[in-house]
């Protein structure tokens, strides 16, 4: 990491509920959290969604004697914004210290933010009390149109279009500017003008974008959200230079949410579709977006030939012979002469011909998650999801 440069990591990007289902676990299902990190030892957190949680993990990794010092920036008070605190280990260590953020809501009063904390674990909703919480932590309050500055980044925060009120949240870091309104509808010329002014040449836009344009202009309308389309508008009017779909709707499936993405990239080329462990580099030279730790499940190695076809950053099809290095799987459908017990463990041993003609041998433990009578007669259809394997020899 250069000196100027600022790297944010999204943790959740679910919007509303998390959604621990498998048709959403690609783009993941914890509700909002996002990391910025503006220098070796600058670094906010934006939101305190369930997403929280596995960054305090991550913070709890690399934890150093003289602990952690963050600033906190909550957006609003709902459920989704701030229900991943009470989980967040930094917190329950005296070393560390935090600074948080947010506005005197008019249901809660002076102190909102500390009282919403206090609230969470309080009993009987939590097991542990307050004193347990013991890294400092330090409360202020902002409103929009307010600005300041933290260790060379200017924050700024703006009113946005949302039940109950929100606040969106602008930083000029050393590395780029990042603007963050997970919550807003567009449609109030007052808050529409507030989310251009902020987002005004951003490089990084995250963008409530939970509904379909259809659901926005119908069944949805007045929930207080946005669309991928009114994004891209967004952008497209504050000249911002990459886009980020944020704040996925609970019922949204990973498929649709490709489908998001798609439409808005046709649109608006620079878009992205905000996933969990994204990462966006922002430096002198401009943004890069990774996804590397993406790729969970069950890899293993293989080397096999293959030939892929897809789309190149330039925008031209391509296709070419490749040599597959490892694969994620997740599962398999076999037909069986013996019926296995449910969720009980079998080993699918695969035997492929490599690229060079040495056989590859593939062992793989799993679980079966259904039997049913196989279109083969005498035989059962066996339905297997791969599992973690102690025995990694094979690898
Ligand atoms: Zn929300
Ligand atoms: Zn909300």
């Amino acid at each position: 990491m250069s000196s100027t440069e600022t790297k944010v990591v999204f943790w959740g990007v679910r919007g509303s509920t998390p959604t621990p289902h498998p048709s959403s676990w690609r783009y993941g299902g914890n509700t909002p959290c996002v990391e910025v990190k503006t220098s070796p030892d600058t670094r906010f957190i934006l939101d305190c969604g369930t997403g929280l949680r596995l960054l305090g993990n991550r913070w709890e990794e690399k934890s150093t004697e003289h602990g952690i010092d963050a600033h906190i920036l909550v957006t609003h008070y709902h459920w989704d914004h701030i229900q991943g605190i009470p989980f967040f280990h930094p917190f329950y260590q005296s070393q560390n210290r935090f600074h948080f953020y947010s506005f005197q809501s008019k249901y809660l009063g002076p102190e909102s933010l500390r009282k919403v904390l206090e609230a969470q674990v309080a009993s009987p909703y939590f097991p542990v009390n307050l004193s347990m919480m013991t890294a400092a932590r330090e409360f202020r309050e902002i409103s929009g149109g307010d600005q300041f500055e933290v260790n060379g980044t200017r924050v700024t925060a703006r009113w946005l279009n949302h039940p109950q009120g929100c606040l969106g949240y602008r930083l000029d870091t050393p590395g780029g500017s990042i603007v963050y309104a997970p919550d807003n509808e567009p449609g109030v010329p007052e808050f529409d003008e507030n989310l251009r002014q902020l987002a005004a040449g951003a490089d990084v836009l995250i963008c409530d974008a939970q509904f379909s344009p259809e659901q926005l202009a119908t069944s949805r309308k007045g929930w207080g959200h946005s669309s991928w389309l009114e994004c891209v508008k967004l952008a497209r009017q504050a000249k911002a230079q990459n886009l980020f779909l944020f704040h996925h709707d609970p019922d949204s499936s990973d498929k649709m949410v490709d489908g998001y993405l798609l439409a808005a990239r046709e649109e608006f080329k620079p878009s992205w579709a905000a996933m969990e462990g994204m990462t966006i580099s922002l430096n002198e030279k401009g943004v890069d977006v990774a996804l590397r730790d993406s790729r969970v499940g069950q890899r293993r190695r293989l080397r096999f030939s293959a030939t892929i076809s897809g789309i190149g950053e330039d925008g031209k099809s391509f296709e070419e012979k490749a040599t597959v290095r490892d694969m994620s799987l997740h599962g398999a459908y076999l037909a069986l002469t013996n019926r296995p017990a449910l969720q009980s463990d079998v080993r699918v041993i695969i035997e492929a011909s490599a690229a060079d003609n040495h056989p590859s041998l593939l062992s793989l433990r799993g679980t079966v998650v259904y039997t049913e009578p196989a279109t083969e007669k005498y035989k059962t259809g066996v339905g297997v999801l791969f599992v973690e394997d102690e025995d990694r020899t094979r690898d």
